[in-house]
C-alpha cells in the first residue's frame, strides 16, 4: 500500500483509527496501527471486508489474524520483521546509496567537462596558426565517457546483486516464520500457535462461544509397529490434509503433537463442534493407503475425538484438560467416536 495522504489527512485517519482500536480491544502496536489506518482510509475494500467479518466473529481481531491480514493486504508477505533481515536491508540500501552517490558525482563532473568543452568551443576562434583544440577536447570527453560508463556499470551490478540479496532475505524470512509456527510434517500450525491463539481467545472473554476439539489417532503405536514409521508419517499427513480441507475460517486446525491434533472453534457451540468432529471422524475412517511392498490396501485408520466448550472460569489448562477427559472417554468407549464433555461435568 502506498501512502499519499497529506499530513493533515494522515492525522485525521489516525484520529479515527485509534478509538476504533480501543473499542475493539486491538493491542496498540505498529502493525495494528498500519492495519487500522488502512481500514479507516478505505483504500483496500477487501481488507475492510475481512476485518469486518473478523470483528463479527471474534469481537476483536486476534494477533495471528492481524498479522495474516497485514501480510496479505499491506505488505504482500514482504514485511521485514526480524532484526537480522531488517539490518540486511538497511545495509543494502546504504550500499546502493553510496553507489548512487558515486555514479552521481561522476555524472556531475561529466556535465562540468561538457560545459567546459562547450565554453572552450564557443570562446575559440580558429586561425590558421592556432586551430581549435578539438583533439584535446575529444580526448578528455572520451576519457570521461569511459569513466562514467564504468561507474554506471558498477552501479548496475550493485543493483543486480542487491536484488538477489533481497530475494534471498525474503526467502529466509518466510522460512523463519514457517519454522516458528508451522509443523513441518503436516503443514498445520503447531502447538506454539495453538497455545498463543487459544490463550488470547480465552482472555478476550467476549466470545459467546468457543469450542475445542481434540483428535487422537487410534492405536497408532501398533500401526507404526506393523507398517513402519514412514507409513505412519503418511497417515499423519493425510489427517493433516483432511483437517485443512474441513476446517475453514474461523476454525483453526493444528497439530497438537505426535498423533494428536486439535481444532479451535471460535463461535462454535457444542453441537456444531460435534458435527465438525463427526465429519472429520468419517473422513479419517475412509483413509485408504496402499502398501507399496505388498500392494494391499490398509483401511484400519480411525481416530477418537474429545470436545468441550469454553466456560467463564476457564483458563488454557482447564479447557485443554476437559477436552482431554472427553477424548479419554472416547477411547474408553471403544475408540473411533466423538465424545462431548457435558456441561457441569
Ligand atoms: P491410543 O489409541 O490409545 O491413542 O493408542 P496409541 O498407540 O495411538 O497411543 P500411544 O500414545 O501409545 O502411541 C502414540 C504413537 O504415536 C507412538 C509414537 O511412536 C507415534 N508417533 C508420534 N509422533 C509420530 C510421528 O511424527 N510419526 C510417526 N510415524 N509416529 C508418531
Ligand atoms: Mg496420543
Ligand atoms: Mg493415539
Amino acid at each position: 500500500m502506498k501512502y499519499k495522504e497529506t499530513p493533515s489527512q494522515a492525522a485525521d485517519y489516525l484520529r479515527q483509527a485509534v478509538p476504533l482500536m480501543v473499542r475493539n480491544r486491538i493491542p496498540p502496536n505498529p502493525l495494528n496501527y498500519a492495519l487500522w489506518y488502512a481500514y479507516v482510509s478505505n483504500q483496500l475494500p477487501e481488507l475492510n471486508t475481512a476485518l469486518d467479518s473478523t470483528l463479527q466473529t471474534y469481537g476483536t481481531c486476534p494477533n495471528l489474524l492481524s498479522e495474516q491480514l497485514f501480510r496479505k493486504h499491506l505488505v504482500h508477505d514482504d514485511s521485514k520483521d526480524t532484526e537480522e533481515i531488517h539490518n540486511g536491508l538497511v545495509n543494502l540500501v546504504n550500499t546502493l546509496h553510496e553507489q548512487a552517490s558515486a555514479a552521481w558525482e561522476q555524472t556531475d563532473s561529466y556535465s562540468a567537462v561538457l560545459r567546459e568543452s562547450l565554453d572552450a568551443l564557443t570562446d575559440c576562434h580558429a586561425t590558421e596558426s592556432d586551430p581549435l583544440p578539438l583533439e584535446s577536447i575529444i580526448r578528455t570527453l572520451s576519457l570521461r565517457t569511459e569513466a562514467i560508463n564504468d561507474a554506471t556499470r558498477l552501479f548496475q551490478q550493485q543493483i543486480d546483486a542487491a536484488q538477489s540479496e533481497i530475494a534471498a532475505l525474503k526467502q529466509e524470512l518466510q522460512q523463519t516464520r514457517q519454522d516458528a509456527s508451522v509443523d513441518v510434517l503436516t503443514g498445520l500450525f503447531n502447538r506454539r500457535v495453538f497455545d498463543t491463539e487459544l490463550e488470547q481467545l480465552i482472555q478476550l472473554g467476549s466470545l459467546q462461544k468457543l469450542s475445542l476439539i481434540l483428535l487422537d489417532v487410534d492405536h497408532f503405536k501398533r500401526f507404526n509397529d506393523t507398517y513402519g514409521h514412514l507409513m505412519g508419517d503418511k497417515v499423519l499427513q493425510y489427517v493433516g490434509r483432511i483437517l485443512k480441507d474441513e476446517c475453514c475460517e474461523p476454525l483453526i486446525p493444528v497439530r497438537f503433537g505426535g498423533e494428536e491434533f486439535a481444532v479451535i472453534g471460535p463461535g462454535l457451540d457444542d453441537e456444531s463442534a460435534a458435527e465438525v468432529a463427526e465429519r472429520l471422524r468419517k473422513r479419517v475412517e475412509a483413509i485408504r493407503i496402499r502398501q507399496k511392498s505388498s500392494g494391499s490396501v490398509i483401511s484400519s485408520i480411525t481416530a477418537s475425538f474429545g470436545i468441550t466448550c469454553l466456560r467463564a472460569e476457564d483458563n488454557l489448562p482447564t479447557l485443554i484438560e476437559r477436552a482431554d477427559q472427553a477424548l479419554y472417554q472416547a477411547k474408553q468407549q471403544g475408540r473411533n467416536r466423538v465424545c462431548r464433555n457435558p456441561d457441569g461435568q
